[in-house]
């Protein structure tokens, strides 16, 4: 049997043998501790009949894992020197299909309906490349894809802001757009040591429970998300003064004025304060009154 691919000295020994160097631009830190590995499979909750989505296999240290554990794996890889080396290393497995792609470009969805139909639940995992966590992420949630959970490595701040509760710090616009379609929670935190080459900043796994259904009724989604990510545009000024510079105009006071009175807001609030309920009636207010002005 062969030793599990996350150990230091099976990684080195597998980077040696290919003469690999790492591409700081792509955001490549492998792990090499297979407990944290573990702990990543157990979240994801998967079992033999259920699939995975992997984003960015590295030289195939989760995808291993997985390998094991579930029916099939798709694994998404944008840099096509790793692809002869997952060939390599994955070789004792034949339930997993390489697809050397960016994950931005890619048609996860279609992947997804053609070639997974014969999985129960289907799971997406990855140590994300940080440079692009939070566009990898978004992508994943608004297509929908039929998946029950997310599990992923990013790091630690990002996770705090995620996962951040109303009139905390850490919560903003980046929260209510995952939380709208998720249940977000931090499984675990995980320190520099774990990973080659080590990054400056501490990560931890996240968990997205996928919603079916959002917690919130909105009109308009998109109109909502313009709504939040206005409102914190500038922290520490109220939702009044934000709404007014960043997505109204001096001249729709009285629309604002209403909106905010119709949906119980005080325009004095910083937009931080609010929960995402909030949000939803005082967008609902405002798509009411501006749906005819197409320059919002
Ligand atoms: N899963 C491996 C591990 O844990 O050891 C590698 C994780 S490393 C943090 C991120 C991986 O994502 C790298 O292999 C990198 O080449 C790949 N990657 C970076 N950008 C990507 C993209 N846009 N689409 C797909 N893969 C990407």
């Amino acid at each position: 049997m062969t030793k599990d691919i996350a150990t230091p000295g099976r990684t080195k020994e597998i980077l040696e043998k290919h003469g690999f160097s790492f591409k700081k631009s792509l955001g490549q830190n492998f792990l090499i501790d297979v407990n944290i590995l573990n702990q990543i499979a157990d979240a994801a909750g998967t079992n033999e009949n259920d699939g995975v989505v992997e984003v960015g296999p590295g030289i195939g240290a989760l995808t291993e894992q997985f390998a094991k554990r579930v029916k099939q794996v798709e694994a998404f890889e944008i840099d096509g020197r790793l692809i002869p080396i997952l060939e390599d290393t994955l070789s004792p497995y034949d339930n997993v299909t390489i697809h050397n792609e960016d994950v931005l470009k890619a048609d996860v969805k279609n992947v997804i309906n053609e070639k997974m139909h014969d999985v129960h639940e289907i799971a997406v995992v990855g140590n994300l490349p940080y440079y692009v966590t939070t566009p990898i992420l978004m992508k994943l949630l608004e297509q929908r894809l039929p998946v029950t959970r997310i599990i992923v490595m990013i790091q630690k701040e990002v996770a705090d802001r995620i996962a951040a509760k109303p009139a905390s710090k850490e919560y903003g616009s980046l929260s209510i757009a995952v939380q709208y379609y998720s249940n977000a929670s931090t499984v675990t935190i995980v320190p520099k040591t774990v990973f080659v080459p080590r990054p400056k900043v501490d990560s931890a796994v996240l968990k997205l429970e996928i919603r079916k259904t959002p917690p919130v009724h909105v009109k308009n989604e998109e109109f909502f998300f313009k709504v939040v990510r206005a409102s914190f545009a500038q922290r520490r000024k109220t939702i009044w003064n934000n709404l007014q510079h960043n997505l109204l105009g001096k001249e729709r006071k009285e629309l604002l004025a209403q909106s905010l009175k119709q949906a119980g807001i005080e325009p004095q609030r910083r937009g931080e304060t609010l929960s995402m309920e909030e949000f939803a009636n005082l967008s609902n207010e405002l798509y009411d009154f501006t749906s005819g002005l197409s320059s919002l």
